[in-house]
């Protein structure tokens, strides 16, 4: 997953709020645009609405065990700079991988304990390729957007200072191995970058994903053009998501805007015990196979931090 999203600001997340904006005289609320707000709209109208505008909100199904692997990872790669310097060591990762393990959705206790060791090594790996001694200028740290129309906001993995250049980094721990093209064209990367140079007043265009159990790390540099593209999109998906928020508050469920985007995403969704379309899409994936082969899953669903 990318950096996960900082808290979901409430406005316009419930239905009625969008008629504020047609009151007269009353200047339009910007649009409160997370990341994974727009994402989950452009994977899902039905999951979207059921995500986001349901209420009460429909419940979703227990955690997987890959998400549980992808949070315990951010949390080690998060408590390992408040480490003091001599802890950052093998054995003071191990700690802490034992210390924040999230034993939830594994098959049995051996599978976890293998994985939790497998979390381990790949996180010892990955931290002895990287400089342990510059600590980095931001961790889980929120950043924000504001536009005419919307204001994004989100929460950075990892912000570096290298030499002076602003650097977003975004851990993925899932199976798939990121590109420079994930890189390039990620919405949320991009808004984090926007985010962090406005934030820190600092230009920020160099954007990271670094692939914990492969050690593979992609880059993409962004130019004041290519953000500027990205937040025109934010802003196009939130027109959108403007619209079709008001026509909830005013239909609910009638309303026509949110049609179920049957794919075989489905057989992950954590709503599909709702869906009959996405039912059909065959047999739910058990709470562990996303430790195994996700061949199936064309992309990076993102539907958890840490994926
Ligand atoms: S099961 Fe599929 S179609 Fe249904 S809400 Fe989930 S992603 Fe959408």
């Amino acid at each position: 997953m990318t950096g996960a999203d900082a808290e979901e600001p409430t406005q316009g997340s419930a239905p009625g709020v969008s008629r504020q904006a047609a009151l007269p005289g009353m200047p339009t609320p910007l649009y409160p645009a997370s990341p994974s707000r727009l994402l989950a709209w452009l994977d899902c109208p039905r999951r979207y609405r059921m995500q986001y505008l349901d209420r009460p909100r429909p419940q979703a199904r227990p955690q997987r065990a890959h998400t549980s692997v992808g949070i315990t990872t951010h949390n080690v790669l998060r408590d390992f700079w408040d480490l003091p310097p001599g802890r950052r060591t093998p054995d003071g990762v191990a700690e802490l991988v034992r210390s924040s393990w999230i034993d939830v959705g594994f098959r049995d206790p051996e599978q976890s304990a293998a994985w939790r060791l497998r979390v381990r090594d790949a996180v010892v790996d990955y931290l002895r390729g990287a400089d342990r001694e510059r600590q980095p200028v931001g961790i889980e740290r929120s950043v924000a957007l504001r536009t005419e129309s919307i204001a994004v906001t989100g929460r950075v993995d990892r912000l570096d200072d290298r030499d002076g250049e602003l650097v977003v980094v975004d851990y993925k721990t899932g199976r798939q191995v990121p590109t420079e093209e994930d890189a390039r064209t990620s919405l949320p990367l991009a808004l984090y970058a926007a985010g962090a140079a406005r934030t820190f007043r600092r230009e920020c265009v160099r954007v990271e994903l670094h692939h914990v159990p492969s050690g593979t790390q992609v880059a993409h540099v962004h130019t004041a053009e290519s953000i500027s593209s990205k937040i025109d999109e934010a802003e196009s998906i939130a027109t959108d998501l403007r619209r079709v928020d008001a026509e909830f508050a005013d239909l609910g469920v009638e309303s026509p805007s949110f049609p179920p985007r049957p794919s075989p995403l489905c057989t992950w969704c954590d709503f599909r015990a709702h869906c009959a379309e996405g039912q059909r899409m065959g047999p739910e994936k058990s709470d562990w196979a996303g430790l195994e082969d996700r061949s199936d899953v064309g992309a990076e669903p993102g539907w958890a931090r840490g994926e």
